[in-house]
């Protein structure tokens, strides 16, 4: 490709809401430019890294026996409804109505899609186990787009789903897409950890790994021990106590209000109902709902300013999030044990978390309390019993080594899902002795364009971007010095002409510009190895830039020709 035709203009400064390093890099080297809030194109640049990771995670997806197909975006609504998902996702759910008003959903996921597919397409477990995947663009509604690439509201994802007749083939089928996806990870050249995680609004029965690109600017925070494998996202991170934290004095609740809300709520509605306000001093949740109670309490003088309910009845979950300072979170699990066992996570030391039985007074199905006060109503002293993963802490699995925490990207998820969606949506198999059963299933994703701004943000320096030479947009960038020098012109065309044939991918500078704006703009791409043919080139020689260790060599072209090929 001739730089002079290329569309990619560099920018000096990046916009000033671009903070993090990923960003501002690929806005300014030319890779992305937004179009909304999360909205995003990808320039011919950042289009060919795109490129790159589709194709490495094409070719482990094949080799792991996944079929590649695509499926539709437009999904109806009704078959959000039919999985009980459209209330749980909420608002993040892009919604639209056709011309005959029925109404549609933009998908930010395929498990329905895929579920209801297979229901028609598979009736024996003949043929099964099957594996599908997809590469595709996903809407979700995020509350707060950030990061560009990171979080956007339309971005790309590789999706999975896999359907086998019995847990022994799932849990086949998972490891071989967890081997998939370590390959994956280290042939982007990420620094990346696969921990233990929480399965959110995916839900399932089953075991599920994050995929952690590790970086300070990651949202998620991960405990890894010292001397076991262990590692855990912390929405995760496991604490369990008995019945004795269950507070008591709260049979007589003077001022709280008892009272019915029926029914799935949105956390919109559930903000609403529980007068949740941001200005708030001291948050109380106390719910109860699909036979269980749970009071989740958020102390603290800061802002609350996203509260997450996931799989509000389905899976017994509530997430509370706090982005501010202090990463308040607490997620009560759907590890629930029965009226008088406690399962629980606290993310913060000024967060706390209980899930509890009978000690709320709402006792009923269905029926909240609002505007209850810890320590009127009840009293947390217990509370110091529950075990946390702390820092330096002790690891909850091996008990000998030292938690230490870490900041990760998630960029990729997987799940076993087990009936979940199969049930819900009658997707059932008929088994050797003629029984019909729903089908095991596992679903797993690969957020495409958020690896390429992790991968962005983990490889850079001062000067711009620096790409792994498996995603690089191109392998070697030629800088013509001077284009009216008419030597330099003859051994630079010759030279990405022998590239462009032996197959390197090359791009060749050959833009009336001053040598320091080539350099600045070829270092801020990142492309791995520059070849500079300058005054040196009358005598055969070009000087060799390798972008990653900053090194400079003077060598003959044919040299720099057989390092490149
Ligand atoms: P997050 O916790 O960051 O919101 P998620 O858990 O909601 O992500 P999944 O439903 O597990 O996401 O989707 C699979 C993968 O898709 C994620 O691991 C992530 O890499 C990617 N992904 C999810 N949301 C976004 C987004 N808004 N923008 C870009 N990539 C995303
Ligand atoms: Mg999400
Ligand atoms: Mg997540
Ligand atoms: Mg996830």
């Amino acid at each position: 490709m001739r730089q002079s035709n290329l569309l990619a203009t560099t920018l000096r400064e990046a916009p000033a809401e671009a903070e993090t390093v990923n960003h501002q890099l690929l806005l300014r080297a030319g890779y992305i430019r937004q179009l909304a809030a999360g909205i995003y194109t990808y320039l011919p640049l950042g289009r060919r890294v795109l490129r790159k990771i589709e194709a490495i995670v094409r070719e482990e997806m094949d080799a792991a026996g996944a079929q590649e197909m695509l499926m539709p975006s437009m999904q109806p609504a009704e078959l959000w409804k039919a999985s009980e998902r459209y209330e749980v996702y909420g608002k993040e759910l892009m919604k639209l109505n056709d011309r005959h008003d029925r109404e549609f959903v933009l998908g930010p996921t395929h498990e329905e899609v895929i579920t209801s597919l297979m229901r028609g397409e598979v009736s024996s477990y003949r043929k099964l186990p099957v594996t599908v995947y997809q590469i595709g663009t996903k809407f979700r509604d995020e509350r707060r787009p950030r990061s560009g690439l990171m979080r956007g509201r339309e971005f790309l994802m590789k999706d999975a789903y896999s359907f086998d007749t019995g847990w022994e083939g799932l849990d086949d089928t998972y490891s071989r897409m967890y081997k998939a996806y370590q390959r994956i990870f280290e042939r982007c050249g990420l620094v990346y950890r696969a921990v233990q995680a929480d399965a959110g609004a995916i839900g399932g029965e089953g075991e599920t790994h994050e995929f952690m690109a590790i970086s300070g600017i990651g949202e998620d925070t991960i405990a890894v021990c010292s001397a076991c494998d262990y590692a855990a996202n912390l929405e995760q991170a496991e604490v369990h106590t008995g019945a004795e934290a269950v507070q008591r004095n709260v049979s007589n609740l003077p001022a709280a209000e008892k009272f019915h809300t029926p029914g799935i709520r949105t956390v919109e509605q559930l903000e609403q109902e529980l007068r949740i306000a941001p200005e708030q001093v001291i948050k109380t949740l106390i719910y109860q709902g699909g036979g269980q109670v749970f009071a989740v309490l958020v102390r603290g003088d800061h802002e609350v300013n996203e509260v997450k309910v996931r799989n509000y009845i389905g899976a017994s979950e509530i997430a509370l999030a706090d982005s501010g300072t202090v990463r308040a979170a607490a997620s009560v699990e759907s590890g629930f044990v029965g009226p008088v066992g406690l399962s629980l996570t606290l993310l913060a030391d000024r967060a706390v978390a209980a899930m509890t039985s009978g000690i709320t007074g709402a006792g009923e199905r269905d029926f909240h309390l609002r505007d209850v006060v810890p320590g009127r109503d009840f009293t947390l002293e217990h509370v110091a019993d529950f075990r946390t993963a702390e820092e330096g802490g002790t690891c909850p699995v091996c008990g000998e080594g030292v938690l230490h925490f870490e900041q990760g990207i998630e960029i990729g998820h997987i799940f076993k899902l087990g009936t979940k969606y199969s049930e819900k949506l009658g997707a059932t198999v008929l088994d050797a002795a003629g029984q019909s059963n729903p089908v095991i299933m596992g679903c797993y994703g690969i957020g495409i364009s958020r690896l390429m701004a992790a991968v962005a943000e983990q490889n850079s320096d001062g000067q711009g971007l620096i790409w792994p030479a498996a995603l690089a947009p191109y392998r070697v960038h030629i800088l013509q010095m001077s284009v009216q020098d008419e030597v330099q012109t003859a051994a630079a065309e010759a030279l990405y002409e022998q590239l462009s044939k032996l197959g390197v991918e090359t791009l060749l500078d050959d833009r009336d510009e001053r040598a320091g704006v080539k350099f600045k703009d070829s270092a801020l791409m990142g492309i791995p190895v520059a070849i500079v043919v300058g005054k040196a080139a009358a005598g055969g020689k070009v000087e060799y830039l390798d972008r990653r260790s900053d090194s400079k060599e003077v060598i003959d072209i044919t040299e720099a020709v057989s390092r490149v090929t």
